[in-house]
Order: C-alpha cells, then sequence, then structure tokens
C-alpha cells in the first residue's frame, strides 16, 4: 500500500501517542522490520508520528511497548487494522498483563 493509503486508514493518527498530525510530519512503521521477514502490505504498516518513530528507534515494536505504558494502550487501540498473528505476536512479547485486558 501506499504511504498516503496507510495514513488515510488510520486517519493520520499515530499509533503510539494516538495524536494526528499533517501527512509531513507522519512517518511510516513496518510492525515486523522487514529485516526480519516483515512485507509492505496493509497488515505490516501503521502511521507513526516522526517524533515516535524516532524513540522507538530500531527497537521492535513489542520492546518499545512493554517500556512505555501509553505508547502501549495507544497501540492496542489504534493499530486494529494489522494482521491478527501480528497483533498476537506483539502481545506475546508485551506480556499479557500490559496489554490492559484485565481478566
Ligand atoms: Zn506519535
Amino acid at each position: 500500500m501506499r504511504r498516503e493509503q496507510i495514513f488515510e486508514r488510520d486517519e493520520y493518527r499515530c499509533v503510539y501517542c494516538g495524536m494526528v498530525f499533517p501527512a509531513d510530519e507522519l512517518t511510516i512503521d513496518h510492525v515486523q522490520a522487514r529485516v526480519r521477514g516483515g512485507d509492505r502490505s496493509g497488515g505490516n504498516l501503521v502511521t507513526a508520528c516522526s517524533a515516535c518513530n524516532t524513540a522507538k528507534g530500531h527497537r521492535r515494536v513489542g520492546d518499545y511497548l512493554r517500556d512505555n505504558a501509553s505508547a502501549r494502550a495507544n497501540f492496542f487501540r489504534y493499530a486494529v487494522n494489522l494482521w491478527p498473528r501480528l497483533l498476537r505476536a506483539v502481545r506475546e512479547i508485551v506480556g499479557d498483563d500490559a496489554t490492559g485486558d484485565r481478566k
């Protein structure tokens, strides 16, 4: 998918801070990095603002979310277009008790 399609799908909202930005402040983040076998399909891509993408750096999404409670809450609220298996994989890294799904 093209960048603009991803931004539109995500309503120009960063999945990590939950804020809406103009397109020139947004980036595309690969949930599963390309070097780890992730591709460029919509189910692997989320919208992230430049600041959050910089803060995340080269960490895996799950590792970043584990260390950042607000990003974690926003991610599981807004990254609803990811492939279910990817979301499950992220949840496993984060740990079930940290996803906001209180049992
Ligand atoms: Zn952000």
